[in-house]
């Protein structure tokens, strides 16, 4: 069982005496003949170690990790917490202060401190200011000659960085970086001399930390006796704080993590990163199969083999079976975190290795149920699987290390014999994407000046300034062939080192290369549509001459007008600020919100524009400034003005225990936005009495069927306890329960029907809105399959409004007199929105009034990505508002708050709140049937 290990002081006895035992004279290294002993007995069969591992070097000044954390790395039923690993570098930085460095590069979501550490030899690392300043030179040669990149190239190592434990699952990587990192210390063997010479090697020893500790908490007290890999419990409720598995598709940067590892990247520019992920048999490398995104440098598709291949072809050699090449993700999307370096014109890189989902030695069964019909059999022959895996096979955690390690190893051998090819690449692309952005069309894009809603803008420029693409301002008229911009408009010019990323971000996604393949992820994301922010792709090369001033960073700001006036309008424009300030001035009484758009003075006051009692100026003045909101003081128009009275609602929020990450998204938009809500799960669901607590109940789509919405994990096996206790310190976050299995069961759905019918209402997203209707809190309205062959992955279309009046659409006025977007044109009434799955709805024509959008459906309606044999679903429903008892069922068909993403849909989530008492506005008595005349009675 688990047992605290030693770090720190204890740590440094321990390297004492192992020195002593272990130093041997004479010119062949000494080796440790434990480690040798204990590696070969935890590897369950001969053919899973290799002659990279098998051996470990004895050091008299560098600690291994036995000497530091008791054990060998793999040993069974072992898993490091995040102190003990981060405290066996600062070991390793303290014993060769001259060969590691420890880079402090912030704190996660829960405050722990993020890092990187580097290695090398001491020249090097002498040297690695040099090396940062050459590698900067190299991503961006602006101004830099052939001559001076050759001699850059010809005296600068690259530097190759390798990051685990962005999964939390996924446990082996993190363990195995530190036997890694002290080979680099301590292996003085010729290819381990070459390695330091010719290479910087960096790491991210766990990208999310505050998951590791809670998914080693509940390693020990849920997993660690679990053998049955076939019937084993899942993990813990919560990772990070937030996305859980989704922090691999935060395109955004949402996670603090990410942001810094992003200015980290951008500080010292790595030409290669490769993340070490768990999951297929035995070592999948990534090699960039198709559908590959093609605007970026075609050298990199190019690359990736090159490297993939080898380490194949020597894993192989060595009688290691199972290592693959070409299969299981794409290079599609954007959005993967480690497309940081691919993205910025390096080379990403990735391993899935298989792992156990902890340090339990267990039988396992590869090949996927022939009976079940699903997963994808990865245990056949293949041209790109030469040797493939077993399909049964007893796997242990020290298996998993060996296949990782010696993949990384051939990986660092490689690179420190071709560190020229590797750093002429990187510059070549470098260079090679400023040459593109000047030579094709679109030659760049252009962010008009006067939006609206100045803060979509901002989302926009602040995600592409952190991904260290330049914009610019500029300071007179735009005349571009796509028509004449104010001065003042930003404009991003292609012809910069990070075009193609801003390419790839901003341009519609228009061509994705094969309907019929299948992609990993989303189809689109153009950062425009997903925004309702104006951007305006140009074909114009004048664009790249327009004079503009660097743009620091866009910060838009507010205003309030007329100082002593009775009463503030608060303009709504559409910006999701105003949830925020509603929250802000949540002490303010007598906040009334406009129902139908009024003048005052020469000013329009759209609906869903707040009024503020006057007396409330000195609270308002520093909100609306800082949230880029526009405030007018407003005289006796106030008196006639159609309004009605803000009442925040009680708000709840339900999870499942199962599946936390889609809510996690929603907790991260309403923690955004400063909403205040309680997270509900099943305990306090089934308690019942849910109306005298809450007012408004969101169940947001949650990422699995309706079945397991309300049933959740089956209560099989043993009980799943997620609490705190002085034992497991970092469980009970965002929520606890004694055991998590069983979900809220019929007796919560029986409640969450009381709550509607006592005046609750009920609000639902995505495939959570399956729930209402399968489960027959509603009536009439019915869940429909899409056609056979249908496939939307997350296209952008069009939604049609067809209730224009309905407070979900305050704010969204302005947009709806239609016109050009990017991917086309919207009539009256029309917005851009995420298709967000694959159900639809079938309203009957005697309830349409319940429908409050709808998507138009067929080919024209796609204004980014695709949609495959989806003409059929013309005019379906997206939402649907249903009067039910004494109160409300409100059901998106998408998901207005799609991961970071879709901002310009947030408000139609935060209206429903906001307006919880008014939704009922465009509630119609359906028709009654004509009258027969008497004489046909
Ligand atoms: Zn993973």
């Amino acid at each position: 069982m688990f047992r605290k290990s030693h770090v720190g002081a204890l740590g440094a006895l321990l390297l004492c005496s192992a020195a002593q035992i272990h130093a041997q004279a004479g010119s062949t290294p000494a080796m440790d003949s434990d480690y040798a002993a204990a590696v070969k007995s935890w590897t369950t069969k001969p053919e899973f170690m290799s002659p990279l591992v098998d051996h470990l070097p004895v050091s008299s000044t560098i600690p291994s990790p036995k000497e530091v954390l008791g054990d060998h790395i793999g040993a069974p039923n072992k898993l490091h917490y995040y102190q003990q690993i981060v405290g066996y570098y600062r070991a390793l930085a303290q014993a060769a202060p001259d060969r590691v460095k420890i880079v402090e590069i912030g704190k996660t979501e829960e405050g722990r401190e993020n890092i990187i550490v580097m290695i090398s030899s001491a020249q090097n690392m002498a040297d690695i200011e040099n090396t940062r300043l050459g590698l900067a030179k190299l991503a961006d040669p602006r101004g830099v000659s052939e001559e001076e990149a050759k001699a850059v190239i010809a005296e600068t190592p690259p530097i190759y960085h390798i990051s685990a434990g962005l999964h939390s699952a996924e446990t082996g990587p993190p363990e195995m970086l530190m036997e890694l990192a002290y080979r680099l210390l301590a292996d003085d063997s010729e290819t381990f001399q070459r390695i330091r010479d010719n290479v910087i090697v960096s790491l991210s020893p766990v990208l999310e930390a505050d998951g590791r500790d809670r998914y080693v908490d509940w390693y020990y007290r849920n997993l660690i006796d679990e053998r049955d890999d076939r019937n084993k419990p899942g993990g813990p409720p919560y990772w990070g704080k937030y996305i859980y598995h989704d922090n691999n598709r935060d395109i955004n940067l949402s996670d603090t993590s990410a942001k810094e590892l992003m200015k980290w990247y951008l500080e010292w520019h790595p030409p290669i990163m490769h993340e070490l992920h768990e999951s297929v048999p035995f070592l999948y490398i990534y090699s960039g199969m198709a559908p590959q995104n093609p605007d970026l440098d075609p050298l990199l598709f190019a690359e990736l083999p090159w490297f993939s291949n080898y380490e194949m072809a020597q894993l192989t050699k060595y009688g290691m079976p199972g290592v693959w090449t070409h299969g299981y993700v794409d290079a599609w999307t954007p959005g993967y975190l480690a497309f940081m370096s691919s993205n910025h014109n390096g080379m990403l890189r990735m391993y899935e290795t298989f792992g156990n989902g902890g340090a339990t030695t267990m039988y396992r069964h590869v090949a996927p149920d022939p009976a079940s019909g699903l997963g994808r059999d990865q245990t056949t022959r293949k041209w790109y699987r030469p040797n493939p895996p077993y399909k049964e096979v007893m796997w242990s955690l020290r298996n998993n290390t060996n296949f990782m390690e010696t993949g990384v190893l051939t990986a660092l051998d490689m690179t420190s014999r071709f560190p020229r090819e590797i750093l002429e690449n990187f510059y070549k692309k470098s260079r090679d994407a400023i040459k593109v952005g000047a030579g094709e069309a679109p030659y760049g894009f252009i962010i008009p000046a006067g939006q609206a809603d100045p803060t979509r803008v901002k989302f926009v420029t602040d995600i592409l300034q952190l991904q260290g693409i330049e914009i610019g301002q500029a300071e007179r008229e735009v005349k571009l062939k796509e028509g004449t911009y104010p001065a003042g408009s930003l404009i991003v010019k292609l012809d910069q080192p990070y075009g193609r990323l801003a390419k790839i971000l901003l341009r519609v996604q228009d061509n994705y290369p094969d309907e019929n393949v299948g992609t990993y992820d989303d189809a689109a994301w153009t950062m425009g549509l997903m925004a309702h922010a104006r951007i305006v792709e140009s074909a114009d090369k004048e664009i790249l001459s327009v004079p503009t001033r660097a743009l620091d960073s866009y910060t838009p700001r507010g205003s309030i007008t007329g100082s002593g006036a009775k009463t503030y309008a608060v303009l709504d424009t559409g910006a999701v600020g105003m949830a925020t300030l509603r929250y802000k001035l949540a002490d303010v009484g007598g906040v009334e919100i406009v129902e139908e758009a009024f003048k005052s003075g020469g000013t329009t006051i759209p609906a869903g524009s707040f009024l503020v009692p006057g007396r409330a100026y000195d609270t308002l003045k520093p909100l609306v400034e800082t949230l880029a909101l526009d405030a007018v003081g407003i005289g006796s128009a106030a008196d006639k003005a159609q309004t009605h009275a803000s009442e925040l609602p009680r708000l709840g929020v339900f999870s499942t225990w199962g599946s936390t990450q889609d809510v996690g998204w929603l907790r991260y938009g309403l923690d955004q936005q400063e909403i205040d809500y309680d997270l509900l799960f099943k305990e306090r669901v089934r308690q019942g009495n849910l109306r005298a607590d809450y007012d408004v109940i969101i169940l947001p789509q949650q990422g699995r069927s309706t079945k397991d919405i309300v049933f959740d994990i089956p209560m099989t096996g043993k009980p799943l306890p997620y609490t705190k206790t002085d034992q497991y310190r970092f469980s009970g976050d965002y929520g606890s329960s004694p055991d998590i299995r069983g979900g809220m069961g019929l007796e919560g759905l029986a409640e969450l029907k009381k709550f509607v019918d006592a005046g609750g209402t009920l609000i639902t997203t995505g495939r959570a809105s399956e729930v209402p209707i399968e489960y027959g809190f509603v009536s009439e309205i019915a869940t429909k399959a899409p056609p056979a062959n249908f496939y939307a992955p997350g296209p952008i279309v069009k939604g049609k409004v067809v209730k224009p009046q309905s407070p979900i659409f305050y704010g969204y006025a302005g947009e709806l007199k239609g016109g050009k977007v990017q991917g086309g044109e919207l009539a009256q009434g029309e917005l851009p929105l995420r298709w967000a799955q694959s159900t639809t709805y079938y309203v009957p024509e005697r309830l349409k009034a319940d429908v409050l959008m709808t998507y138009p459906g067929g080919k024209d309606s796609i204004l980014s990505g695709f949609i495959r044999d989806g003409d059929k679903l013309k005019d379906n429903a997206a939402i649907i508002n249903v009067p039910s008892g004494e109160g409300r069922i409100l059901m998106f068909a998408t998901n207005p708050v799609w991961r970071w993403q879709n901002w310009g849909e947030f408000r139609m989530l935060y209206n429903a709140v906001l307006n919880w008492k008014q939704l009922g506005a465009t509630d119609e008595t359906p028709p009654p049937p004509p009258e027969v005349p008497a004489a046909q009675q």
